[in-house]
């Protein structure tokens, strides 16, 4: 069957001497994978018509016997190519490529993930280069997959003061709740509560990114942040050091 999909590329793997395995995130066919025959070509048609970060019209062929597929013809709708010259933001777009790839399922539908990582990647190109962006970012992965942070009061009592960041529990819980529980916990003083939940209520990174942090709130809310998204998603924490290193 012929199916014509719009997709984002997850990870491209040459193949053979001149091909292409390009695994994509499609808007209505979920994560797929292509072999883009010859694409390695000096003169394919596929040339320069996908590429990492940049959403492409992709025509492809399935077959029952495999899933991997024929992709027959692309074509580049929007390269997004601020990511060639920024190596910042293109570090925090390649992060979040990691994280769509390694939390999505292939062949499961998913229209909505597909609309928030094109605009995260769209975000990603004005404000990726800020280091702010990249908690923003997974702030609002988190709420898309039904994971957002608890960050109102302590999860098993509601207590509303002497907070930690409990990364397994979802959220904070308070000291005496953590000691009682012996849970593993993060430090995370009112000042950074409070600079969490702003950027978990902001819905675009506009004033997130303007948010000025002092040394102490960056190394806190790194360590949650990277406890947090290993929790959840089981996500390696290279990914997320190389994206924040460089920043
Ligand atoms: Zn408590």
């Amino acid at each position: 069957m012929l199916v014509r999909a719009t997709a984002i590329p997850l990870a491209l793997h040459p193949y053979a001497s001149t091909s292409c395995i390009v695994h994509w995130l499609t808007r209505h066919h979920g994560k797929i994978s292509t072999l883009l025959k010859g694409a390695q070509r000096p003169k394919s048609a596929f040339l320069g018509e996908y590429q990492l970060f940049g959403t492409s019209e992709l025509l492809y062929f399935t077959h029952r016997s495999s899933t991997l597929y024929t992709g027959k013809e692309c074509a580049l709708l929007q390269p997004r190519t601020a990511f060639r010259t920024d190596w910042r933001a293109m570090q925090a777009a390649s992060y979040l490529t990691a994280l769509v790839n390694k939390t999505t399922p292939e062949d499961a539908p998913h229209p909505e993930l597909f609309e928030l990582f094109e605009e995260l990647l769209d975000f990603a190109v004005d404000y990726g280069r800020f280091p702010q962006f990249l908690l923003w970012a997974e702030l609002r992965f988190c709420r898309h997959h039904g994971h957002a942070p608890q960050l109102a009061n302590c999860l098993l009592c509601a207590a509303k003061t002497d907070l930690r960041f409990c990364a397994s529990q979802g959220g904070i819980v308070c000291r005496t709740c953590a000691r009682e529980n012996k849970f593993p916990t993060l430090d995370c003083p009112p000042d950074v509560l409070a600079i969490l939940r702003a950027w978990q209520a902001a819905g675009h990174p506009a004033s997130v990114v303007q948010t000025q942090l002092n040394g102490r709130q960056r190394t806190a809310l790194d360590a949650i942040a990277a406890a947090f998204m290993h929790a959840q998603f089981n996500l390696n924490p290279e990914h997320r050091n190389a994206a924040t290193q460089a920043a």
